[in-house]
């Protein structure tokens, strides 16, 4: 929305606290008139407008159109060039997303980019980091200081005439498609000027723009992160019902940090690497966007729908998956580990045993049964047996296959390692030694 530059030699008033005295300077009262008093004054209205049915179901399919020219066209297209669009497609995205008054797409698609970018840090415009409010919509509302802000490469976009127009006459724009049109619709159409103005104009955008600000604001805090947790990005089924599909924001982020990395390329341009033009990656996920753009592709309005390989998306998961793994693993305790048991002669293991600790050795490790004899389930009489021998066969099936959780317990029981391995290694070594065995 309107820019702030920097005051060459003078503080920006970012850099000063809120007060009494200033707080106006620090508020942008463009954005804060379009995205605050714009709608509040629409919800006042509405409680003297009567609300027709065919009124209604304008404002949705209008929602709909403009949601849509913000996610697929802002988003997918231009922000991310995720797939490619002919010109009526791109022409109906720039003017339906115009409806959605939330900037011009060389604006939001510049700040979308930094915003991935520098994700989470003081570069990023909307960052979760300085408090959901302020990546929801206080960074509009309150002037940004011009010296954090994240530079981005948009030279694609100053090619592309549709974004170069719909930015010069942005003031026109908003104002046609954002109430103009659909109160047009509904005037002509069934004599509803008023409501169309009040709802599928003022109130419709209004939650258009919401639904926008909480995939900055909701889809950073709320929701599941199964392809990385290193940074704030969420999927959640709620952010993705609201914004079009637009939920699925860990994959989002994650997959355009695959493709960056895919393209080797440190470059801000994203032409060198596009993202997925996916963000809800399985079929039954709700992405009314891609399927959008898979339509337009089948009728040859789009055409180069990219998609990173399954296979690299699922190595990203089964590393998250492999992570959290771990991370249970470590809290529990598996037992002393091996390299730090003392390492104990195979006499000294029996002599210990015969003096009465009750020591049993399997596969090369002895363990400290005492406290366990009573709790045996397999009796009493059948683990006493074992004390001060090589229980390996015994343990492994001789008499009984030990679980998983027998295996487990046993571990924590650990006290030392025999010297060469076991009473068989021993045997060998000593007969070798005596050259009866090679
Ligand atoms: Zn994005
Ligand atoms: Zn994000």
């Amino acid at each position: 929305m309107a820019k702030t530059e920097p005051s060459a030699g003078k503080q920006h008033i970012s850099e000063e606290p809120i007060t009494l005295g200033n707080w106006y300077q620090h508020v942008n009262w463009i954005n804060t008139t379009l995205i605050l008093i714009v709608p509040v004054g629409g919800i006042v209205a509405a409680f003297y407008t009567q609300l027709r049915a065919l009124t209604a179901a304008w404002a949705l399919l209008y929602y709909f159109w403009t949601g849509l020219g913000v996610t697929a066209g802002y988003h997918r297209l231009w922000a991310h060039r995720s797939y490619e669009a002919g010109l009526p497609i791109r022409i109906f995205l720039a003017c339906v997303g115009g409806g959605a008054v939330q900037g011009s797409i060389r604006w939001w698609s510049s700040k979308h980019r930094a915003h991935h970018r520098w994700t989470d840090t003081v570069k990023d415009p909307y960052s979760v980091m300085k408090g959901l409010w302020y990546s929801h919509f206080m960074w509009m509302v309150l002037n940004q200081n011009p010296k954090t802000k994240g530079r981005t490469d948009i030279s694609d976009l100053n090619e592309d005439p549709v974004v170069v127009w719909q930015h010069k006459n942005y003031g026109s724009v908003i104002l046609f498609f954002g109430m103009l049109f659909p109160m047009l619709v509904a005037g002509l159409g069934w004599g509803d000027w008023k409501g169309g103005l009040v709802y599928a104009g003022i109130l419709r955008f209004s939650f258009v723009q919401q639904a926008t600000f909480c995939v900055n604001s909701l889809a950073h805090w709320l929701g599941e992160q199964p392809f990385d947790d290193r940074n704030s990005p969420r999927d959640h089924v709620v952010t993705a019902l609201i914004t079009l599909g637009e939920g699925y924001h860990n994959f989002h982020h994650e997959v355009r940090r695959f493709f960056s990395l895919a393209f080797t390329s440190h470059s801000l341009n994203p032409n060198k690497f596009p993202s997925d033009y996916r963000n809800a990656i399985e079929w039954w996920q709700y992405d009314p966007t891609k399927w959008s753009i898979w339509v337009w592709k089948q009728l040859g309005l789009a055409s180069n729908l990219k998609q990173f390989r399954a296979n690299e998306i699922e190595k990203g998961r089964v590393q998250q998956l492999q992570k959290k793994l771990d991370q249970k693993r470590s809290k529990l305790d598996w037992g002393v580990p091996l390299d730090q048991l003392p390492v104990v002669d195979w006499d000294d293991f029996i002599a210990e045993s015969q003096s009465g600790k009750a020591l049993v050795a399997i596969a090369g490790v002895i363990h400290d049964v005492s406290k366990f004899i009573t709790e045996h389930p397999g009796g009493k009489t059948l683990i006493s047996s074992a004390i001060g021998k090589d229980a390996t066969a015994m343990f492994n099936g001789g008499v009984y296959t030990h679980s998983n959780a027998a295996h487990n317990l046993l571990s924590s029981m650990r006290v030392g390692v025999i010297r060469g391995g076991g009473e068989v290694e021993i045997w060998r070594h000593q007969n070798s030694q005596k050259g009866l065995y090679t």
